[in-house]
């Protein structure tokens, strides 16, 4: 659907996938105008689809284009496009244990412009494709390196809005990270290289003496969605949580650390890798705080667990 210089959302329809046409000059190829968003849709073992907490991916939507300028769907219009691309796409939403449909909304500025300046016009879109489960058999740990030479994000610019300028920065840091056998990728804050911010598509927590920590998402930090429901899970457990600068020794000398996203739900941290130092994560699986939250949320996911706090949706 589209939106212009009238602000209207004008009404769109569900089209098969195949090429988008825009100008050369449009405000997203030249100037960056574009935020995406990445959600799932899961089969449960009933054979129902659920989403997860879609109106969530709004909110984060409209907020990302104030900073960028752009306008956004309504909470209402988002919901309803991603729920008519699940119905329409149902038969790929594959069984239990076999992936997942990875939901991609895109709002792009497709209005030709050619000075720095606001697109005329908008594009809001939804596709749909299978992905299998990030891990084959249940959360894996991730290796990662600590990034001592690229950053991700500056004060006052744009790392804790859902973007498509931020991915292009990471991308050299992230290949380099893999050739050397990381599996991905943690930033520290860009003035002091001192602060975890996150990984590239993940938030990072850590844990010590039953305290969860985990950097503030403000500014340079993408507010998660699963992280924001590790931080409620949590409190209700009756962890003590703390949202807050995390030092990268303070990570070095944790009891446990976890990533959380959409893509890799809850996953354990194995070893950090910084200024050349390797700490291993080496406890036990059944005992760590993440393997808790991570069956709690795809439990949810599946289906498996009555859902007491609304947070899926059925397609
Ligand atoms: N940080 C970044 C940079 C990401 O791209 C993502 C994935 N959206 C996350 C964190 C995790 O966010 P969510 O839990 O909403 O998937």
């Amino acid at each position: 659907m589209k939106c212009d210089t009238d602000g209207e959302w004008h009404r769109g329809q569900l089209e098969p996938f195949g090429l988008l046409e825009v100008s050369p000059s449009a405000g997203v190829l030249n100037y960056g105008q574009g935020i995406f968003e990445g959600l799932k849709a899961y089969r449960t073992t009933d054979g129902r689809s659920l989403l997860f907490r879609p109106e969530e991916n709004a909110k984060r939507m409209i907020f990302g284009a104030e900073r960028m300028c752009m306008p956004a769907p309504s909470v209402d219009t988002f919901v309803d496009a991603v729920k008519q691309t699940v119905l329409a796409n149902k038969r790929w939403v594959p069984p239990v244990g076999k992936g997942s449909l990875y939901v991609r909304p895109l709002l792009i500025g497709t209005g030709p412009v050619l000075g720095l300046s606001k697109s005329p016009e908008y594009t809001f879109l939804v596709y749909a494709a299978p992905v299998g489960d990030y891990f084959k058999e249940g959360p894996a740990p991730i290796h990662l390196k600590v990034e001592s030479m690229y950053s991700r994000a500056v004060h006052g610019g744009t790392g804790g809005v859902k973007t498509i300028c931020n991915y292009a920065p990471v991308l050299k840091a992230q290949l380099t990270a893999k050739k050397e056998g990381f599996t991905d990728v943690l930033y520290l804050d860009a003035l002091e290289r001192k602060y975890l911010e996150e990984v590239s598509s993940c938030n990072i927590f850590i844990v010590k003496d039953n305290v969860i920590a985990t950097p503030e998402a403000k500014g340079c930090v993408l507010p998660g969605i699963t992280r924001k429901c590790i931080l409620e899970l949590a409190q209700s457990l009756g962890y003590k949580v703390e949202e807050r600068k995390v030092d990268v020794d303070e990570l070095m000398d944790a009891d446990e650390a976890f990533c959380t996203g959409t893509a890799v739900v809850v996953s354990p941290v194995g070893s950090v890798t910084h200024r050349g130092t390797r700490v291993l994560f080496s406890n036990s699986g059944v005992k760590r705080v993440s393997s808790i939250f991570y069956k709690f949320l795809t439990d949810l996911q599946m289906g498996r667990t009555a859902d007491t706090r609304g947070w899926t949706t059925e397609v």
